[in-house]
């Protein structure tokens, strides 16, 4: 049997009683209290553990609660009426109260026993489902910030890692030897900039060194749940931050690799200012509450590589409707294999860059068609975020910003009247102007 090299870090148990710490049981959720009192009561051990011990450490409020235990999910289950067992590579026990979930996990070990309840392929772990002891659970958790446990029977914080003194410094420090642990799911490069983004911590040297080197190995992981990282980094209210360190850490091009390359062939960078602006806007709306659509996202994410694709396409002289569908067909096309962007996201997504051409249009028809578009507010925001690339198309801003406040038949007369004083894009007949107009080459390709 091959000796391993890095073997795990040995668990050192530091305890961190009540009055040491921050953490009151009255920040944590009554349905998570009430499953680790019931399983105390049952005669296991009951932890709050993951990011919630975290997050209540930093003075956050935790959006889930997570519990571990020494209970098999079996045992979990008949303590329960409200239960039910999930999983296959991970299994699970879900206890749930309405809309809340509290994940209940028996401690797993990072050791293979040989019964194939713990599956590496190429060095990636596909099943999981060893048990251990807490000390097996705690070192093969991700970070040391991850990995610390709130114990109900004496209100202490458990810590085998340092993850105490890292949460205290504000360090993300992976467990164990980084390249193997990168290497076993190459996710958790992922899951370092997205915390580090969000709870402004530093990674530290060795956490972060391999990351660019390794960035390819996303490539090989699940389309569905870069899917689902991807919503977490973008659309928690921390997307700026993301951005700025997906790119610093050389983990964009593994992402987007498209888009990654038309941001470095914009010279002039205006197609990054505008993704940044897009990102802020979408932070602003996370904290004011107010709804984010992943179709909006991934129409921003992905629009350099469509800008790019498009200008390729008409640079080899197809007319621009053509290449403007043929350009969002071939981005979505070679996304999706990185990345599981679902359909209901696609097509919406897609639908927001072909209705970019069709703003600088002033024909009454089209102009009223457009405006009951399901998809032209949507539209339209992004007509607005793309002045922050160009201003080339800021009268359209203007026009459509009007048109949307006039009633049908103010908006009617005014087309009329900028029909009568000649600029002959009042009326349905073609004009030669209007036939100018549809030769122009793509709005998109201009920036
Ligand atoms: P968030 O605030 O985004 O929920 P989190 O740390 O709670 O962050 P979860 O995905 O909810 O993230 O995971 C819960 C816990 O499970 C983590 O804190 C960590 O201990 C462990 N964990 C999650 N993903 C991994 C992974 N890929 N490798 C090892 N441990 C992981
Ligand atoms: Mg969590």
């Amino acid at each position: 049997m091959p000796i391993n090299p890095h073997p795990l870090p040995h668990p050192v148990l530091r305890s961190i009683p009540r009055e040491q710490h921050v953490i009151s049981r009255r920040d944590i959720s009554p349905n998570a209290l009430r499953v680790l009192y019931r399983l105390r009561e049952g005669g296991f051990g009951a932890y709050l553990v993951g990011g919630a011990v975290r997050d209540l450490l930093l003075g956050l409020h935790p959006k889930d609660f997570d519990v571990a235990t020494d209970a098999t999910p079996e045992q979990v289950k008949s303590l329960f009426r409200n239960c039910r067992l999930i999983g296959r590579r991970f299994r699970l026990a879900h206890v749930v109260y309405g809309r809340e979930i509290i994940e209940v996990a028996t401690f797993r070990a990072n050791s293979d026993d040989g019964s194939g309840d713990r599956e590496l392929e190429d060095g990636r772990l596909v099943r999981d489902n060893v048990y251990g002891t807490i000390e097996d659970d705690a070192i093969r958790r991700d970070f040391t910030c991850n990995a610390l446990y709130y114990a109900i029977e004496d209100f202490s914080v458990r810590d085998y890692v340092g993850g105490y003194e890292d949460v205290q410094a504000r360090v993300m420090r992976l467990i164990g030897d980084p390249e193997t642990r990168y290497r076993e799911d190459p996710v958790r490069m992922l899951r370092a900039v997205r915390l580090a983004a969000k709870l402004e911590f530093t990674i530290e040297p060795a956490t972060a060194a391999p990351i660019p080197l390794l960035a390819p190995l996303l490539g090989e992981a699940a389309p569905a749940r870069l899917f689902e990282e991807m919503l977490k980094l973008f659309l928690s209210g921390h997307a700026v931050a993301s951005f700025e360190h997906l790119e610093a850490h050389g983990l964009l091009g593994a992402l987007l690799p498209e888009t990654a390359a038309a941001l470095r062939s914009n010279r002039s960078g205006a197609l990054r200012r505008m993704l940044v602006q897009g990102l802020a806007n979408t932070d602003a709306r996370v904290a004011a509450d107010e709804p984010v659509s992943p179709a909006f996202l991934f129409a921003l994410l992905l629009w350099p590589a469509y800008c790019r694709a498009l200008a390729g396409l008409q640079a080899q002289g197809m007319h621009a409707e053509e290449a403007q569908r043929r350009a969002a067909d071939r981005v979505t096309l070679h996304q999706v294999q990185t990345i599981a962007l679902p359909k209901r996201f696609s097509l919406p997504m897609q639908e927001i860059w072909l209705l970019q051409q069709r703003f600088s249009s002033r024909q009454r028809k089209r102009v009223f068609r457009l405006l009951a578009n399901p998809r032209f507010r949507a539209a339209f925001d992004f007509l607005v975020l793309r002045l922050a690339a160009s201003d080339s198309h800021a009268a359209d801003v203007e026009f459509w910003r009007q048109a949307q406040l006039s009633s049908g038949d103010e908006l009617s007369a005014n087309l009329e009247a900028a029909g009568a004083a000649g600029d002959g894009e009042g009326d349905d007949a073609p004009t030669r102007r209007r036939r100018r107009r549809r030769r122009r080459p793509a709005t998109a390709s201009a920036e």
